[in-house]
């Protein structure tokens, strides 16, 4: 058995319920401001937003978001867009054709089965088009404060980093996260955990000497833990 699978094989529910509250209020007091980083005025820009986030960065939707809003602002509007005139608008998000489409996609079933309101529960939600669990509880979550888990790729990394689980499984992560957490702690939990996840405890080179949670995690030491070295790591995340 490892260290880490021993650790996580002695320690009791409770002590573990504990230390994920800990880790959880450290990192709220780190990232005072975290928050989704998506730019939204409404459900349905937050839904549309989100979507276009997939492979690319929460900072080159936002540049995009204001334009595409302006010209077709509502789910009528992209419905009836203009194609090519979609393509060009998203083309510089990558995989542009299969966004316009889903999109489009979207506008049409929202004002067909929804009267062109965004849905507020998660089984309609992931009935439309390009919107998963993940999509549809950052939407619940952030537009409409309805508590639920998003469990992106950096949220499943730490996660397991902390060693509140060892599932890989994104609906899995989600149940065995939510035993852990109050539902009315649930929205900014992930806050926190992907903020830090894209400040510090980064994938390939975690900044574990520069980790305000690093006494708490079995994961402590995977990444650079020389405290200068590890400063140089800590970074906002990339445009
Ligand atoms: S100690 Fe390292 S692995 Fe653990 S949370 Fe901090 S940066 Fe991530």
């Amino acid at each position: 058995m490892t260290a880490r699978a021993a650790r996580e094989d002695r320690e009791s529910g409770t002590a573990l319920v504990r230390r994920a509250r800990r880790i959880d209020r450290i990192l709220a007091q780190t990232y005072p401001d975290a928050r989704c980083e998506l730019d939204f005025a409404s459900p349905w820009q937050l839904l549309v937003a989100t979507i276009l986030s997939a492979q690319t960065t929460d900072k080159r939707v936002n540049q995009l978001t204001p334009g595409l809003f302006t010209r077709w602002p509502d789910p009528a509007a992209l419905a009836g867009a203009d194609r090519t005139e979609l393509e060009e608008t998203l083309r510089p998000l990558g995989f542009y054709r299969a966004k316009t489409e889903t999109l489009m996609q979207l506008g049409h079933r929202v004002l067909a089965d929804f009267d062109g309101e965004v849905p507020r529960t998660l089984a309609d939600l992931v009935t439309l088009p390009g919107v998963g669990r993940k999509t549809a509880n950052v939407v619940l979550g952030n537009a409409y404060g309805v508590p639920g888990i998003t469990v992106d790729t950096h949220f499943g990394r730490l996660v397991r980093r902390f060693g509140w689980t060892t599932e890989t499984d994104p609906d899995k992560v989600e149940a065995a996260v939510a035993a852990l957490f109050p539902p009315k702690d649930w929205v900014m939990l992930c806050h926190h955990v992907i903020w830090h996840g894209r400040r510090r405890c980064h994938a390939r080179r975690p900044a574990c000497g520069a980790c305000p949670v690093a006494a708490l995690c079995p994961a402590y030491g995977e990444g650079e833990t020389d405290p200068v070295k590890a400063a140089a790591l800590v970074r906002e995340p990339r445009g």
